[in-house]
């Protein structure tokens, strides 16, 4: 029986006046005891139901209240109201499920996000979340495929790691020993032999180590999955829990590597552009009112479909490291000391610098290379001045870092060098030098970060609000 349900994406998109069809989906609205606004989250539109005076006794036209859930069956009809082309007139309107209007928080008005986010198991039935959830698959969805046209595999890495080779300090400890009492060395020491594993291990901050294992054997692979970082920053772009995108290519040099990742972000634009066009301009008016509230040199100057397009149509702007503290140290903004953090070579960009770089400079998104080895991971390539390595950061407008990724150190001897000088347990990480050991070649890799990428499609500005179930720091609700 509830398999012959309608979808209302289809049935608006069809308009199959005459048809008697099914449709189930939660209450809206309700106005004049008449007009029903039905949602089902496959599309923002709403279907009108209209039911006639006299289809249903009063005990029932109680029970349509905002949240209930109905099944309605039907006749599609043209529709004389403004705003739709078809309407359905109900035949029977079967509640499904009560919602009490006197308790429900949703009320068919704007909610502000802050009061959302606290109401994050309902927040999925507004306008805004329906978007911005539906782009959200639209956009993963589209990652698989870029990835499966090209011949890239989808490579599972581990959740649970014992290396912590890259997260120092920012990893998520995972253990079974108890907390009153763990079991001790000599010295005092937890004795992690007691542990689950035999071994001290964490939640992964990243699977491009494993990447790179599978690499150099299939040539391309990509990863798609969740990744943790400890880290104790309460901002609008870090979460605890992440999804992360990491391609890992054998055969690529630093350019190739750009020349992928700027491919690939445009191509999920795009797909997003081209399948949830409705969501998008939804999104774009709701960011044209917030903004309106804002003083005029804090707003956008283009809308979001804009900003998507210009994207889509223009090159990323390709800088070295060395270029961008020369634009950073030459701005009337370094001059007139609005920079809160120091400028000079050899810094880790922070994010008020990323962000004027793509922001007020190019006003585009930014890729940057050649950063300086001592703040960049021991898997970078090191380039020929033995200063700089391979890496290259992508910068987004609004977001600053989306991308992070490098040309990796191929040579073993380099490679180690560099493990040694950053105190890189070397002997842990045998597995990892095997590759080059054994048929080493040039390879690149990078990590988009899901969530960024989706606020950046979305033009949401707080990752909170783009992830169904936000984990951050003293945040673990639902
Ligand atoms: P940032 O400087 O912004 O903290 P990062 O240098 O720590 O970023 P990487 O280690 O290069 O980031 O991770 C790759 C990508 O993962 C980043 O470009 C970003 O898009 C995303 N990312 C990193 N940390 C987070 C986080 N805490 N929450 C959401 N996304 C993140
Ligand atoms: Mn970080």
């Amino acid at each position: 029986m509830f398999n012959k349900r309608t979808k209302i994406k289809e049935l608006l998109a069809t308009e199959p006046a005459g048809r008697e069809v099914t449709v189930m989906g939660w209450v809206r609205t309700f106005r004049n005891n008449q007009f029903i606004a039905l949602n089902d989250g496959s599309t923002n539109q709403n279907l009108q139901v209209v039911a006639t005076l006299g289809l249903l006794n009063d005990e029932t036209l109680k029970r349509i209240t905002t949240g209930a859930s109905l099944k309605v069956i039907g006749e599609v009809v043209p529709s004389s109201g403004k705003g739709q082309k078809i309407e359905l007139k109900a035949a029977s309107i079967e509640i499904l499920g009560d919602s009490d209007p006197e308790k429900y928080p949703l009320q068919p008005k704007k909610h502000s996000l802050e009061f959302l986010r606290e109401i994050a198991h309902l927040r999925f039935r507004t306008n805004t979340f329906g978007a911005v959830f539906r782009i959200r698959h639209s956009l993963a969805f589209a990652i698989h495929k870029f990835f499966n046209d090209k011949g890239f595999v989808y490579l599972h890495t581990p959740i649970i790691t014992a290396s912590d080779a890259e997260g120092a300090g920012e990893m998520f400890r995972v253990t079974t020993l108890p907390f009153d009492n763990p079991p001790r060395n000599d010295d005092g020491s937890i004795n992690f032999k007691e542990d689950f594993f035999g071994k001290s291990t964490n939640l992964t901050v990243s699977g491009q180590l494993e990447g790179e294992l599978a690499a150099m054997a299939f040539s391309d692979i990509y990863t798609f999955g969740p990744t943790f970082r400890a880290e104790n920053s309460n901002t609008t772009r870090h979460l605890a829990e992440f999804w992360m995108i990491e391609p890992e290519m054998a055969f690529y040099d630093i350019e190739d590597n750009m020349n992928l990742a700027e491919e690939f972000i445009k191509y999920i634009i795009q797909y997003a552009m081209d399948n949830n066009r409705d969501d998008l301009e939804f999104l774009a008016q709701r960011l044209a009112d917030e903004e309106k509230q804002l003083p005029q040199d804090k707003r956008s100057e283009l809308g979001l479909i804009e900003k998507l397009e210009f994207v889509l149509n223009n090159a990323f702007e390709r800088i070295t490291y060395t270029e961008a503290i020369d634009i950073l140290l030459n701005s009337s903004h370094y001059k007139k000391k609005k920079f809160q953090y120091e400028v000079k070579w050899g810094i880790d960009l922070q994010s008020e610098h990323e962000r004027y770089l793509v922001e007020k400079h190019f006003k585009k998104p930014v890729i940057v290379t050649g950063y300086p080895a001592a703040i960049k991971a021991f898997y970078m390539r090191m380039n020929d001045d033995g200063k700089t390595v391979a890496a290259m950061d992508i910068l987004a407008p609004g977001i600053g870092e989306i991308v992070g990724g490098s040309q990796r150190e191929e040579r073993y001897d380099k490679l180690t060098e560099r493990m040694e000088a950053m105190h890189v347990p070397v002997e842990e990480m045998q597995w990892y030098l095997d590759t080059r050991r054994f048929g080493s070649v040039p390879h690149a890799g990078f990590g988009l970060g899901f969530e960024r990428m989706v606020q950046f499609v979305t033009g949401m500005t707080n990752i909170r609000d783009v992830i169904p179930f936000a984990r951050t720091p003293k945040n673990c609700e639902f």
